[in-house]
Formats: C-alpha cells, structure tokens, sequence
C-alpha cells in the first residue's frame, strides 16, 4: 500500500496512482482527524469521494502517530491524550474514538488503536503495552459497527517470542477480519524482524486472513517478510527516498542527483513502464532535481512505486505458479541491498 498521509500520495495525482498499479493504499486517521477533520470529510461524501479514489483504502488506528509524539502524549488504560503537532491543542484518542473517526471516514479496511512500543523497549514496557493493546482491541472489536467496513486487529510484542506468540493467540481469537503485525519496522535488525516472524507466523498456518506487517518498505525486506508468509505492506519509503533522487532499480539504486546522469540520455531503468522511464531520460530527471522543479518528485514516485509494484507483482506470480522457492534467488538479486543500504548501483 503506498501511503496517503494526508489524504493524497505526496506528488502523485490519482491515476498516476491507478498506473503505478496500486489497488489499495493507506490513508493515516491521525492527520485525518487533525486536518481538515473526520467530520468536514464525512459531509464531503466520505474520504474516497474527498480525494477522488474508488479503489480500496486502509486507515491506520493512529496509535502509531499518537503513541510516536512521546513528550506530546500521556498513555492511561483508557486511551492516550495528545498534543496536536499542528497547533498544539489538545486532543485524546481511545479505542472507541479510533474507531467512530475511521468510520466516519468510510474507509474499506479500519484497523484496531494500539500501543506500539520501540523494539528495544525493556521487556516490562513491552509486555505492559502488549495487554493494554489486547483490551483495546476487544473494545475495538465491541465499538465497530459498520457492517460494510472491515477490522483488522494488531499483534505487539515487540522482539520477546513469548509475548508475540501470546498476542498472536489473542488477537487471532477475536472476530476481526485480517491480523497486523505492529511494532516492526523500527529500531530492530532484519535479523530480529525476521526472528519474530518465525516465532509468530507458523502459529497461523491454518488462519486464512490476511497477515499485514505495518511499516515495512524496502523491496529486500518485503521479500523476505513474504517468504515467512506476510501478504501485505504499507510503507513511505519508496516515495520518500524518490523525492530525495533516490530511484530503484534492479539490483539497488542510483541517486539521480549525482553528476554522471547529468549526460544521461537513457531512461532510469531499460524496459520500466513507468511515466518517467516511457518519456525521459535521466539526464532530464537530474536536471528536474537540480533545479528543484516541481515534476521532479512526481516522475521520481512514479517510478519508486512502479517498481515496487511490480516487485511484489513478480512475487505474487511465482507464489501462484509454485516457483517462489525456485525464483527466490533472482528475486533476491532484483530487490539489491538490505535496507538503509547504500551501495549504489548503475543498472545499464
Ligand atoms: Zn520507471
């Protein structure tokens, strides 16, 4: 899912979004909620006719921007009370707000409020915010009543096997419609991601919902998140690191500002559909940066997302044909370095 934090995918109009081939992305309640506001949103018609986007949309819970403003945000066992980033007033969240404002926005997928803590958070702190997650996700579960909007619960536990395992029991035991694997995706190694998941994972080989690790980007990492059976992502990362001139391509990535591309009269990637690779050259996209011209970022995302896209696309065909394991390798070596990488590579 590409992120629209603000009800737009930064750079892109919709159906830059429908060619890039996203069929679902994630809108954030917390910004939502803050600016303009569920409600303005809600007499508009709802958040798919308010940005003009008739494909599927997940909204987060907001746990993970309230919980993240630390000094701003006072957690209690009934909700957490926050300061606005944007002006400083105060609001507070609870399970039940989480879940009147996701409904008010009318989005396709609502997702549980949690408490996600920081991987390396002391095991006390953790196991406290992992039960608390558990109680608001079963007023969650009590508070949602749009039979047309489906709820997805989220499992903590930060990197403690045993606390993960005992989520997972939980959260898999509530009548919720797809499973979120919360409280990745930060400080750990991919060496602890993929530990945890090897500990939570195998425990839902007979669950048919959908499994959704929050957060993770990088087209290594999602790969090997698929390979221990997690179906969904969401993830700024492809296009924040386009808006900055880093563009992936097979094997990693060239950072189009560097002077070489200058001269460039090829496309960023041989063979890449994408509105930047159909038209222009990288000499054009290194001059866009460099001039800081506005078109930049949105060829630049275009392209981030295009092959991102198209990276788990190739990994959804061979899961299909049975030819994941025999195309791991060649897989591997598409999606280039693990994340915060930064080897870079001049793919023709
Ligand atoms: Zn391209």
């Amino acid at each position: 899912m590409p992120v629209g934090t603000n009800a737009t995918v930064k750079a892109l109009h919709p159906d830059d979004l429908v060619e890039v081939g996203a069929s679902i992305i994630l809108a954030n309640t917390y910004h939502l909620y803050l600016r303009p506001g569920h409600e303005r949103i809600a007499g508009i018609g709802g958040l798919h006719r308010f940005m003009s986007w008739d494909r599927p949309i997940l909204t987060d819970s907001g746990g993970f921007q309230v919980v993240s403003l630390g000094d701003l945000r006072v957690v209690d066992d009934d909700g957490a009370t926050f300061r606005s980033h944007i002006d400083g007033s105060v609001h507070r969240f609870t399970p039940e707000t989480s879940m009147a404002v996701q409904e008010a926005l009318g989005s396709d997928i609502a997702v549980a409020f949690d408490q996600p803590v920081v991987p390396s958070s002391p095991r006390a702190i953790v196991a406290e915010a992992t039960e608390r997650t558990h109680r608001w996700a079963e007023r969650c579960v009590a508070a949602h009543s749009r039979s047309d909007q489906a709820l997805f619960g989220i499992v903590q536990g930060g990197l403690d096997p045993e606390l993960r395992a005992a989520s997972v029991a939980f959260i898999a035991g509530l009548p919720v419609d797809g499973l979120c694997i919360g409280g990745l995706a930060g400080d750990e190694t991919p060496a602890q991601r993929e530990a945890v998941l090897d500990a939570a994972i195998p425990l839902l080989t007979d669950d048919p919902r959908p499994r959704y690790l929050m957060g993770l980007g990088s087209p290594t990492d999602l790969l090997e998140a698929v390979q221990r059976g997690i179906d969904l992502f969401d993830s700024v990362l492809p296009a924040r690191v386009a808006r900055n001139g880093q563009l992936w391509v097979p094997g990693g990535r060239i950072n189009i500002r560097n002077a070489r591309y200058q001269d460039d009269p090829g496309p960023v990637q041989d063979g890449c559909p994408c509105l930047a690779c159909r038209r222009f050259s990288r000499a054009y996209l290194a001059h866009l940066f460099r001039a800081k011209e506005l078109l930049a970022y949105r060829l630049a995302t275009c392209h981030n997302l295009t092959f991102t896209l198209d990276f788990m696309a190739r990994i959804r065909s061979a899961l299909r044909s049975g030819t994941f394991p025999a195309m791991y390798p060649e897989l591997r070596l598409h999606a280039g370095p693990v994340s915060g990488g930064e080897v870079t590579v001049q793919s023709a």
